[in-house]
């Protein structure tokens, strides 16, 4: 996890994060326990997934 939360607008650790709801399809942000739109869970593997989709585009060196 980034170390830092919400420091500035413009900080990619902090920006929020998307993970698409398997149930409905849409984005939402991936801190929610439940889909806004479905109120569906968000699954840990959906959760996973996009964390891993996030860390492939950022900080490559670690
Ligand atoms: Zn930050
Ligand atoms: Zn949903």
């Amino acid at each position: 996890m980034p170390d830092c939360y919400i420091c500035l607008p413009t900080c990619d650790n902090c920006r929020p994060k998307m993970v698409t709801c398997p149930a409905c399809g849409k984005p939402t942000l991936i801190d929610l326990e439940r889909c806004p739109l479905c109120r569906e869970p968000i699954p840990d593997e959906a959760r996973a997934a996009a964390w891993d989709a996030w860390r492939a585009t950022h900080a490559p060196g670690e």
